[in-house]
């Protein structure tokens, strides 16, 4: 089966919706839920020459390389109660950019900002995990900045088969007009794809964030000298 992200350059271009390059006056629009079937589905026509995201050419069964690192892969519970509730949709934004590298790590050697390892699982509603499923992350850097030029703070990444992904990063800077947030794709193989974003617990700027969404929020923990949150998707799977 082939699926892929399908996201027009154009179209990011022209989205207003709650994210922004960097610092700007311009305060934040009302936000514009985009609506998006970014995945496509088989035998649909073939994608567009200009789109050059090589994510999830390959079939789910081809994708068995999660990059978990064995010490890394939660041994906890899985908290969930079935029936779960869904993950909340939230606007993608305008700077998602197919293509991106699969890792599970951001960080680069000179990576500024408080390193944040976020954790979970990727499960059904009733609290299934999802193996094989994508997961997209992409985020402002702590300075509140995105690599629109480059995959900076850009990357996928598939659960392993226990449903468990891993997440290297540092926490976003603030922006005019949005609180710290970082986005997110998931989407079980062949299935829908949800488009959301994470928060932070105790940020001033989440209360005037027309976008926050308290169910978003990541429980973070200290751990070192950085913060660590784990964090469940609930997701359709058709
Ligand atoms: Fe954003």
């Amino acid at each position: 089966m082939i699926s892929r992200w399908l996201v027009p350059a154009l179209l990011a271009s022209i989205l207003i919706t709650g994210c922004s390059v960097s610092a700007s006056p311009t305060p934040q629009s009302e936000p514009t839920q985009v609506s998006l079937p970014l995945v496509e589905s088989a035998g649909s026509a073939a994608p567009a020459a200009t789109d050059t995201s090589t994510l999830q050419e390959s079939s789910p069964t081809e994708v068995s390389t999660p990059q978990i690192p064995a010490t890394q892969a939660s041994t906890a519970a899985i908290q969930c109660s079935s029936p779960a509730n869904l993950t909340s949709p939230l606007t993608e934004g305008p700077y998602f950019m197919s293509g991106s590298p699969e890792r599970t790590s951001l960080l680069e050697a000179d990576t500024p900002g408080t390193r944040l390892t976020l954790t979970g699982y990727v499960l059904t509603v009733d609290c299934q995990p999802v193996a094989n499923a994508l997961l997209e992350f992409w985020q402002a850097d702590a300075n509140g900045v995105y690599d629109n030029s480059g995959y900076t703070l850009r990357g996928h990444q598939f659960t392993n088969d226990a449903g468990q992904y891993y997440l290297e990063t540092v926490i976003p800077g603030i922006y005019t007009g949005r609180t710290e947030h970082i986005h997110v794709k998931v989407q079980a193989p062949g299935g829908p794809v949800l488009t959301t974003q994470l928060f932070f617990p105790n940020v001033a700027e989440n209360q005037a964030d027309r976008i926050f969404d308290p169910s978003l929020v990541l429980p973070l923990v200290p751990v070192g000298d950085g913060q660590a949150a784990e964090y469940n998707f609930i997701i359709a799977l058709q």
